[in-house]
Parts: structure tokens; sequence; C-alpha cells
């Protein structure tokens, strides 16, 4: 099988890609018990009767769950179902402790809506074929081999701290004509995704914490002929393995239609090493799963005037709400594009919030805090607050600091020796504005060069950059230059 290039796989097929999202959401409790959800606590500390499956007991839905689909719906403008069930979804897997998912399957609680997603400048919408509302299953570990897969493991272990916290599945309708863009679109897709719940305050959509997960569909057909058959690459757990998974797989097949040989309907799994799909199981179809409506648990039929309510209250999109944000910082679409590659929107917003103009809240955060990221590989938002960037650059306008002694301040605001105004008071980098002080430095200065000093006295003022140089040295450099300069000049009759 001979390999192919993108270009040349794009030539010669049509991707169709759909993708399916997984979001936990950040209710205090799970889906149909009481138990915590906090992340990270001890292994099994967080279950009880229900969320075992112990035998008798009996499941409550989470009101708070159900108000966040109908919210994720709305947001995805989709049609709320006026009547919804949960169904069980048959399969068995250790980290399935009832041996069924409680899900739903035809009757979920949003329909038919769409997100629009913003590529290379340009408009791509895509639709929503349903939401619905699930619960996580556990999660097993796989102990002793290299690899954390159960191949070559010596044992297997289980946490069901997961199992029950309400999943929201957020399932496309299949995209085609994307063409070469595919995978950018993926990516722009999951990206928007993201904003748009975590605009909505329902989940703090956290890819590397599996809060946010996603599953890729990727199909490939000739130019007019009929769609090809998919396969689904599971978990997909970053935005930039979103956009090599679909472009790998893209490839791939490709590859094995031009060999003459057909695309086996099956999930895969991708590699971050590698950065290609390897085979996993055959694809389940709907049958497999044996589906029945949950006899535990009531129907859904949210109210009419709730959903509305609900519709009436949701935030602005985030795709406009960035928009407006360009406009009132004057910004151009590829100045812009930097701020959210960067993750800063937030922190600049924040920024301006508490008293900074928007060219000095961008410039921080994209000049001396980026760069400082990027060498550290930390978030730009560990590094320090906006309120923090707010008041150094409050010194800066007060005339108390140089932009260069803000640097030098800001470098230990981030090392944690306190606030602008501490750093600077202990460090001693204020400013030299002292006029006294300055001018004792100025006199010492032009004592120290006679023969500049009559230089600049018959006019050659160009010669005046040796006298500042030694101000700026003496008072360590912490005397405004330009202060220095205009002193200097009067001194000297120039
Ligand atoms: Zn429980």
């Amino acid at each position: 099988m001979a390999p192919l290039s993108y270009e040349q796989a794009i030539e010669r097929y049509e991707p169709v890609i759909g993708l399916e999202t997984h979001v936990e959401l950040g209710t205090r409790t799970k889906m149909f018990c009481a138990c915590p959800t906090d992340f990270g606590a001890e292994p099994n500390t967080q279950v009880c009767p229900v969320c075992l499956g112990l035998p008798g007991s009996l499941p409550v839905a989470n009101r708070a769950a159900i108000e966040a689909t109908i919210r994720i719906g709305l947001a995805l403008n989709c049609t709320i179902a006026s009547w919804s069930r949960f169904a069980r979804k048959n399969y068995f897997y250790p980290d399935m402790p009832k041996d069924f998912q409680t899900s739903q399957y035809d009757e979920p609680l949003c329909v038919d809506g769409w997100l629009d997603v913003e590529v290379e400048g340009e408009l791509v919408r895509v639709e929503i074929e349903r939401v619905h509302l699930e619960e996580d299953t556990g999660k097993t570990l796989h102990l002793g081999g290299a690899t954390g897969r159960i191949h070559g493991a010596t044992e297997s272990l289980v946490d069901y701290n997961r199992a029950g916290i309400p999943l929201v599945e957020i399932v496309t309708r299949p995209v085609p004509g994307t063409g070469s863009r595919a995978p950018l679109v993926a990516r722009a897709y999951v990206t928007e995704l993201r904003d748009v719940i975590r605009t909505l305050g329902v989940s703090d959509v956290r890819m590397e914490q599996g809060s946010l997960r996603c599953d890729v569909n990727v199909s490939l057909n000739r130019p007019g002929q009929e769609w090809g058959t998919r396969t689904e690459t599971k978990n997909v757990n970053s935005l930039r393995s979103v956009e090599r998974a679909v472009r790998s797989e893209i490839m791939r097949q490709a590859a094995v239609l031009d060999s003459g040989d057909r695309i086996v309907q099956e999930t895969r799994h991708f590699s971050e090493d590698t950065g290609d799909t390897r085979p996993g199981r055959s694809k389940e179809t709907a049958t497999d799963y044996r589906y029945f409506p949950e006899p535990d648990l009531v129907p859904l039929a949210p109210d009419a005037a709730w959903v509305a309510e609900l519709k009436a209250a949701l935030p602005e999109s985030p795709r406009l709400h960035r928009r407006r944000l360009q406009e009132a910082w004057g910004l151009s679409d590829h100045d812009m594009q930097s701020v959210l590659n960067a993750g800063a929107v937030e922190l600049i917003e924040a920024t301006i919030a508490a008293g900074a103009s928007p060219d000095a809240a961008r410039k921080w955060w994209m000049g001396e805090l980026a760069r400082r990221a990027n060498e550290t590989g930390t978030e730009l938002s560990s590094l320090t607050s906006p309120e923090q960037v707010a008041a150094l650059q409050r010194l800066v306008d007060e005339g108390k600091l140089t932009d260069k002694l803000a640097r030098t301040v800001l470098e230990g605001v981030v090392a944690g020796e306190g606030t602008p105004a501490e750093v600077m008071a202990a460090r001693g980098l204020e400013v030299v504005s002292d006029t006294g002080a300055l001018t004792a430095a100025i006199d010492e200065a032009i004592a120290a060069n006679p023969a500049v000093a009559d230089k600049v006295r018959g006019g050659q003022v160009a010669a005046a950059g040796v006298l500042i140089g030694a101000v700026m040295k003496a008072t360590k450099g912490q005397a405004d230059a330009k202060t220095v300069r205009e002193l200097i000049l009067g001194r000297l009759g120039s």
C-alpha cells in the first residue's frame, strides 16, 4: 500500500467528517444520585448503591443537569423536545457497574441545531443532529504494562468515582464539502463548542482532564460518488489532536482505497506519539446495545415557559462576543487571531475591566507575559492576574515606572514577590523624579565631562548623549531619559 501525501489524498477523494463530543457537566452531584462529583478524590470514595447499581436502588434525575443540557441545546440553536425519555444502553464492561448505561436513544432532549464556526476567515455551518443526556462510566487503570493498555498489564483496577457523573453528548450531522480544510473545520468546531459551553458555565470543558472528550468520524468518497464507509476515532484529547486525527485518517483511508481495498467500519485510537490512528474494536451497531426505555425514571417534559426563560437568559455567543471585542480594541483579524491563539482574550478583557487601556493590556499579555509563558511552558493565566497587570500599568501611567523598569517589576510579580507597588518599593525601582537628586547627578556628570559640556553649550546637542548616559548610570537607569535630557539642555543653555 503506497503512502499518499495529504495533497494527493485530497485531490482524489472528498472527506466527510462528523463529531461526537462528550461533556462532563460541572454539577455538584451525580446524574441519578447525591454523590459528589469532585475531580481527583481517592478512588471509590464517591459512590453509593445507586451509582454502583446495587439491587433495589432507584435513580432520581438531577434537575441541574437537565437544565444545563437544555441551555447547551438552546445555545446550539436546537429545538427542545417537549417530551423526552431516558433509555438503557446495554453493554458489559468492568467500568459500568450496572452493565447498562442510562442514556437517551430515540427521544433525546435537544434536536436539529447548528453551530457556525470560522475557518480561515470564512463561516462554516456545522449542523447538530442531537444533544442528549447520559451518565459517565467509571475508569479502568491497567497497571504493570509499558503502555497503560490492557496488553502486557499485570493487574487492572477500577475507580467508580466517575460512574454516574452527568455527561452531555453532542452529535453533529455529517459535514461534507470541507475539502482540504476538513481537519481545520473539525478543530474549529470543537474549539467553538468548548467556548460556547464554557460561556454557559455548565462545565469546565478541560480536554486534558477528560471533561471534554471527542470522537472523530471520517469517511472518503470519490468526487460525485456516494459517501464512503466511516471510521470513528475515539477519545481524541486535545484540539491539536482533533486536527491531526482527521488529517492522518484521510491519508490512511485514501491509501487503502487507492490500493483497491475497502474501509472497515470500526473504532480506532489516535496515538499522540505517532500522530496516526490504530484499529480498536469493530464498531457496534445500535441493535447490539438492545436499547429500551428506562423503566425506573419518569419521562422528561420540560415546561415551555421554563425553556423560554432559559433561552432569554442565554449569554452572548462567544463568536459575536469576540467580534465585538475586536472592534472595541481596534485589532486587525490577524492580531485578534494571535490573541485567541494565545488564550489571552479573557485575560485582556479582565485587565481592561481593572482599568488598563486596551493597548496596554494587550501589550503586557501578548508581549512580556506570553514570552515568559512560552519559555517556561506554563499557562498564561497562571503567571499573574489581570488586576496586577492593570496595577503595573497604572504605575507607568503615573510616571513612577518607565516601561523598562516596569518589565523588571513584572519579573518580581511573576516570581511571587508581591504586588507591583510592593515589588517596586522592595527593589527600589521607582523612577527618580526628585528634581534635587537629578540635578545633583546632572551637575556631577557635567563636572566629570567638561569637554562634552562645552560642545553642548556650543550647540552640538547630539553630544548630550554622553551626559544623559552618565546620569542614567548614576541613577541606575531609574530616571526618565526624556526628563534628564531636558534638564541637561536647560542647564547648558542649548
Ligand atoms: Zn452515587
